[in-house]
């Protein structure tokens, strides 16, 4: 009989590694410092409208993936869900991903397709070659006045700096289409979770071989009496920030309520740096299958992320990248020890992402341990 395996996190990341070690036969105990499973997924209904708030803000499931697509299918009914998202620039309102319908409203033109092509094209700063900046890509891809309109403004709030400083990856992940599809996403499937990623969690760690215990900050004496640990918490604050802190941005969100319809759509973007939140949100037109009278809001600023605070996104610039070297280094002279998910690994990664590294990473342990791989 093997040790028993402690993981640390009742994120996707911890559920979906534990729920493979169970099935494979592993005792798995899970701990958590929060009161509540599903990480930064977690969804709760609120009382006073009914509504299914995401806590820690807006989760759209999307995903290329069939089989990840198929896991979460097996622990939660999935409802249609399209996530069409909108922003408001100069005092007006326009469609976002910057698509058909944006740019001839934008530019007050009725351009088909191939003409709106060669319209941005003109727009486009010829000068620049490979986009190394996010301005770059911005400047090449749309033109200046849509960056200034959409972009740099949103941007520097929610990254707190110049979108010079930052890499053009950041803006690859949003397309430019020359037809009128307004989804936010390009992935075959996409869709909301009936009863909430909490629920959809609680299903996947719903396995008599595992054990959760939640309210419970992790310390090294923990790992004792385990054959392996899977660490999801801050990859720092495992080696007790000994080299300083990796940088992330986190989120407030300032909660109000509305009787009715506030917005008329789930995400609002405010593309202008004098407006001082980067979204509005409201909860009720994410579960579309539902009917509530009232509603509930949040309107979410960015701010670096103190010592204290939740931590969302995380930053690697150049500066951090060099810290992060040293701490991957440090892992990796950590015996029985894995570290996973976005904040073990310090990297942005979407929900669907997170789960198929969690079952590969499962995957690969239960081959080590049994000496046979998964054909
Ligand atoms: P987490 O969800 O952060 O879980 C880690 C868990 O570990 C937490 O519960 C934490 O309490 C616990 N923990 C940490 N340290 C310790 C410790 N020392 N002791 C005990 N427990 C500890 N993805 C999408 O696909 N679609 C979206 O629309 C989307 N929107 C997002 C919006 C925002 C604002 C953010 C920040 C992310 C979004 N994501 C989205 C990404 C999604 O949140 C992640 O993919 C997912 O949360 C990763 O799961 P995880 O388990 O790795 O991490
Ligand atoms: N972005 C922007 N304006 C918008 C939406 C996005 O400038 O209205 C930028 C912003 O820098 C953001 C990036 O594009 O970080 C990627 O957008 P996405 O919606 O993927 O951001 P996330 O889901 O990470 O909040």
């Amino acid at each position: 009989m093997t040790k028993p395996v402690l993981i640390v996190g009742a994120g996707l990341s911890g559920a979906v590694i534990g729920r493979e070690l169970a099935e494979a036969g592993h005792l798995v105990r899970i701990i958590d410092r929060r009161s509540h499973i599903a990480g930064n997924c977690h969804m709760a209904r609120d009382e006073a409208s009914g509504v299914m708030v995401h806590v820690y803000g807006p989760h759209i499931f999307h995903t290329n993936d069939d089989e990840v697509w198929a896991y979460v299918n097996r622990h939660m009914t999935f409802m249609p869900y399209v996530n069409r998202v909108k922003t408001t620039s100069n005092g007006r309102v326009y469609s976002l991903p910057v698509n058909l319908h944006t740019i001839n409203q934008f530019f007050g033109k009725t351009l088909g397709p191939d003409e709106a092509k060669a319209f941005i094209l003109s727009l486009s700063d010829a000068s620049i070659g490979e986009p190394v900046t996010f301005e770059d890509q911005a400047l090449k891809f749309v033109g200046r006045e849509l960056y200034e309109a959409f972009f740099e403004g949103y941007t520097r709030k929610q990254w707190g700096c110049s979108p010079r400083d930052l890499p053009a990856s950041i803006l690859k992940r949003l397309p430019v289409r020359f037809n009128y599809d307004d989804n936010y996403f390009s992935h075959r499937f996409q869709g909301m979770p009936e009863h909430g990623y909490t629920e959809m969690v609680a299903s996947i760690l719903s396995h008599e071989n595992i054990e959760v215990e939640l309210e419970r900050d992790f310390v090294r004496a923990d790992a004792e009496g385990f054959g392996h640990v899977f660490y999801s918490g801050p990859l720092d604050g495992y080696f007790d920030y000994e080299f300083g802190r990796l940088g992330y941005r986190t989120l407030d969100f300032e909660e109000f309520r509305h009787d009715g319809d506030y917005q008329g759509c789930a995400v609002m973007n405010y593309g202008n740096a004098d407006v001082p939140y980067t979204r509005i949100t409201e909860h009720k037109h994410f579960s579309p299958w539902e009917t509530h009278e009232r509603s509930i809001c949040y309107r979410e600023y960015s701010r670096a992320c103190g010592p204290d605070d939740v931590p969302y996104y995380p930053i690697r610039l150049s500066g951090e990248q060099a810290l992060l070297a040293q701490y991957v280094a440090r892992a990796r002279m950590e015996e029985n020890v894995t570290f996973v998910g976005r904040l073990g690994t310090y990297r942005y990664l979407d929900m669907d992402v997170t789960i198929r590294e969690a079952l590969d990473t499962a995957q690969s342990y239960i081959g080590a341990v049994t000496g046979n791989l998964r054909p």
